[in-house]
Parts: C-alpha cells; structure tokens; sequence
C-alpha cells in the first residue's frame, strides 16, 4: 500500500496536520516513534495559548500564533478539549518597562491580536489578579490569550484524525528515508511505509529526519526549561503572568494549568543531549526565585512536582515550514514556542503545500469534524451518576483517590481510538496520579488494569515504552529460580 501522505512524529504539530489532513480523501498514516503520541515537547510545555504580540514581526511564527490563536475557539468547539481563555498579564515592575508595553501594543494591535491594553491603575489590576505583587507598577493584558491542555487537545486532535480515516503506528522510529520514482520508502525497526508525500513533524529529531533525504540546510538545538508544578489547592490564580521579556525567552511565568493547579517555569538552558529532561536544584532555584518577582507567597510547601520540557531551536529561530526541493517532502520543524498555540495555523499552510504538490484535496462526504466530549465522573450529579452505576459499575470503582478518577474513565482512556498503552498514557489521558501522591496509590492497580485490558503479562504493562517495566518476574518465580540455580552449583 503507498499512502499518500506520511507524517513523521506524533506532538501537537504532527496531529494537527493529521487531523486537518483527514477531511480530505487521501490515504494518511502518521509515525511515532515512542509507545504514544505527544511524549516529546508536547508534553511539557506552559500550555499557553499565546495572543500573539510577543515574537519579533519579522518572524513567520508572530503571524502563525496570531492567525491560530483564533482558530482555537472552532477547535475548541469541536473536539472537547480543555482550553480556557483566562487572558494574560505582562508585568512591568520598573516605570521604564512600560515603555515596552506600550510598544508591544502598539504593534500587536497593528498586526491583528485583538483588545490589547496597557493598565497602570494598580487598583484595578489588583482586583483583577490579586496575587500579583504590590511592586506592579503596570500590566499589558491580553484578553485573547487562555490556557490549554497541550496533551489533552493532542489526544483529542489524533482521536478525531483516527475517526476520519488516518493510521497511526506508535514504536516506530523512523531509521532510514529512500526517495525513487516520486515515492518515499520508511524503514523503521520491523516495518517498511511507502508514501508520495511526507511531512517531517519529527521536533529535536527534525534535521536527523531532514538529513535523511539529503536535505542538511538547518540545526536544531534542544534547550530546556524547567518547572515547578504547584497542588491545586494550593492557590488559584486569575491569569497568566509574564515578567517583561528578555531577548532569549518571554521570562520565567505563573500560571495556572486547566486542571486548577499552578506552576512557575521554564528557564532557559542551551544543551546538547535531546534525551535530557532532567532537573537541577540550580534550575528550580532561578525559576522560584523568578516567579516570587511577580507571585511573592508562590507555596513552595505545596510543590508536587518538577519537570522540565526541550524547546527544538532551530538556527534560524524561526519555525521552519518548507515545500522542500525534495518533491512531496515537507519540513515542518524548529516549532518552538509559540508552537502549540500555531499549530492550527500550521497545518493550514501544510494543506496548502499538498494542494501545491497535487494531492487530491476533495473533502470526503462522510468528514466529522467532531470528538466526541468525555464523561467524567465530576461532571456528574449525583442522580446521574447513580444512575451511570447502575449502567455500569465501573463508574463507582474509584481508582485514584487524590483526583477522584473511577476505572469507567480508566477504561475509555484505553479503548479510545489511539488509546492508551502505558501507565503515563492513562495518567495524561484522564489523571490518574496526577494528584498529591503522584501515583502512590493507584499504579499497582493501573498495572492490573492494563495487564488485562491489553492481554499482556504484567511484567509487560510500561511506564512510557521500552525499558520502563514496573515489574520484571513474579516474586515467587525469582525466588525459584534462584533456588534452581542454588541446586544446580
Ligand atoms: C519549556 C517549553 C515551554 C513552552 N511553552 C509553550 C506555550 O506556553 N505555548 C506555546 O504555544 N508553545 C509552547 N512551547 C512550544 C511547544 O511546546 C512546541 O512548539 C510544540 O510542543 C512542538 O510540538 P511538535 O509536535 O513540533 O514536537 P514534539 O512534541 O517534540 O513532537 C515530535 C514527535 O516526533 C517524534 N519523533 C522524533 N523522531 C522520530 C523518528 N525518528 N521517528 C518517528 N517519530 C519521531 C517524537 O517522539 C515526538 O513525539 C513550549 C516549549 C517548551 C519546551
């Protein structure tokens, strides 16, 4: 089978485009090569829905967050996902930087990011967000900016893709690209792909991709950022907060998640190993002492979590979006942030570049553009959730505690088009062991659940692919084997 179109990584950026893609009769498979999609930079990132005012104007991405932050309310509508547009705050805390703000309003309304506005009435600032410190001396609020679950809408964008049409094959990297007679030939571990068009969405790994066709004209460095990740009764903040820009980075933020949490995050830390998501005391350090400049009484005591995220820097700066000279070979890559908030826009311009190429662009009859919403047991009242027990006792069988998670939940997250496969994959489908004890309590029986879901042996059940196995024989096995090995010396 040639497909017609192979997209290669599973973030945001490549199930974006999959799923714009998937109106359109064409034959599409997407590659991950990690047990699940958005296990790279889509999974650990501020989840910001940017207005769009801060990139440089000579940037394509400035034009892309601009465009597709509105493009999020249809998609939003859509597919269910969790998006709220809280607005945002840029703090000055020194009179000069108001200067700047001025200028970023300026400019932003200029170029299309709608109700920018400059506040210097402390009051009412305070009003608006009191946690922000008394130092404030003006804001540049953004109304048009929100907060997103940057896995969640992925999840939610390949599920919808699945619908219509599109194969998704998780574990398989992507090793070798041949290019004969106008086809692509994919080689990954144990299998091979052909396809007319592909679409290198592949993030760190993006010039690797490129390089496999010949085309070596970009570098990607990784640079980390790290976060602190606060539990969610610990404070609520109003809206995210931003101090006023450096030239490397939009600054270290406080800023609430979707799920009522807060964080501070992410520095800035050129490195060179793309596997290295660890965090430092010096790390955590610079970013609790950034955040207390705009949230003075940020509840250290209350931190549950760090965890740190790889932006894909190109050389350029700039994302790169190329119709390449390879034909039918796109690059879609150096998406660093504003990446998750462009992505609709992004994918806009890589169906324009397939309609370039002369790819049938006839929207299929049977098209849905719609994901269904997911039942939660919080969304209940009690009568209906009565009445789902009744249905199903799966809904009263509570398996995590701290965030109220029953198995009905669990179950879906599995069964799901592009369902989850690991322990991670449940936990960032529907959150079991995102709470307080982090998976303490629950994961024993996460473990069970997918053992028997999945039909595999419980030393199988993954945290997050190869080599994060919980559990590597049965206790009473080891013990025998060892008594064998004892009687055969
Ligand atoms: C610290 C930080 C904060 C950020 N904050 C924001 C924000 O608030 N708002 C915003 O708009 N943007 C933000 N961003 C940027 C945003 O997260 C990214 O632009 C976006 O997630 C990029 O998605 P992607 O799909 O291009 O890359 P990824 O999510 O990295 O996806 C690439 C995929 O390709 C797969 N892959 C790689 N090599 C291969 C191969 N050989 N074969 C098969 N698959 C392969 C990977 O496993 C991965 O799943 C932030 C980024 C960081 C790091």
């Amino acid at each position: 089978m040639i497909y017609d179109v192979i997209i290669i990584g599973g973030g945001v950026t490549g199930c974006c485009i999959a799923r714009n893609l998937s109106k359109y009769d064409l034959k599409i498979a997407l590659l991950e090569k990690e047990a699940d999609i958005a296990s790279g930079t889509t999974k650990a990132n501020s989840g910001v829905v940017h207005a769009g005012f801060a990139s440089p104007r000579e940037y394509v991405k400035r034009d892309m967050c601009i465009k597709s932050n509105k493009l999020y309310t249809q998609a939003f509508e859509e597919l269910n996902f969790s998006f709220q547009r809280i607005g945002s705050f840029v703090v000055a805390l020194e009179d000069n930087q108001i200067k700047k703000l001025e200028e970023q309003r300026r400019q932003g309304t200029q170029d299309g990011v709608p109700g920018l506005e400059v506040i210097l009435d402390k009051k009412k600032i305070k009003y608006m967000e009191p946690n922000l410190t008394d130092d404030v001396v003006g804001v540049l609020h953004a109304p048009t900016a929100g907060i997103v679950s940057p896995y969640g809408m992925t999840y939610a964008l390949a599920e919808n893709a699945a619908m219509n049409g599109v194969k998704f094959f998780r574990n398989q990297k992507v090793r070798r690209i041949k290019h004969q007679n106008y086809t692509f030939i994919i080689k990954t571990k144990d299998k091979e792909f052909k396809a007319t068009n592909v679409i290198n969405a592949a993030g760190v790994y993006g010039a690797k991709i490129s390089k496999m066709v010949g085309l070596d004209y970009f570098n990607i460095m990784p640079r980390k950022g790290e976060y602190i990740l606060f539990d969610r009764n610990a404070m609520h903040l109003n809206k995210i907060l931003f101090p006023t820009p450096t030239k490397v980075s939009k600054g270290i933020l406080v800023c609430p998640t979707v799920s009522g949490n807060t964080f501070v995050g992410p520095n800035a830390q050129n490195i060179t190993d793309k596997k290295d998501i660890s965090t430092t005391e010096a790390g955590l350090k610079e970013i609790l002492e950034g955040g207390r400049h705009l949230v003075p009484n940020l509840p250290l005591r209350a931190s549950i979590r760090n965890f740190a995220g790889l932006r894909a820097v190109p050389d350029t700066y700039d994302f790169i979006i190329d119709n390449t000279d390879v034909f039918g070979f796109i690059n879609v890559v150096g998406i660093l942030s504003p990446g998750l908030t462009s992505c609709y826009a992004i994918a806009e311009r890589v169906t324009e570049f397939l309609e370039l190429l002369g790819a049938n662009m006839t929207v299929k009859e049977d098209y849905n553009p719609i994901r269904p919403k997911l039942d939660k047991f919080k969304d209940f009242s009690k009568i209906e959730l009565d009445k789902k027990i009744k249905e199903d006792p799966a809904w009263g069988r509570i398996i995590c505690r701290c965030e109220t998670i029953p198995e009905k939940e669990i179950l879906n997250a599995i069964h799901s088009p592009v369902g989850a496969t690991t322990t991670d994959g449940i936990k960032f489908r529907c959150r079991p062991g995102m709470g307080r004890c982090q998976g303490g309590f629950c994961r024993p029986r996460l473990i069970e659940i997918l053992s028997r879901e999945l039909n595999i042996p419980y030393e199988d059940v993954v945290k997050t692919g190869e080599e994060t196995n919980f559990l590597v024989a049965k206790t009473k096995e080891i013990v025998l084997r060892s008594l064998e090995g004892g009687s055969e010396e």
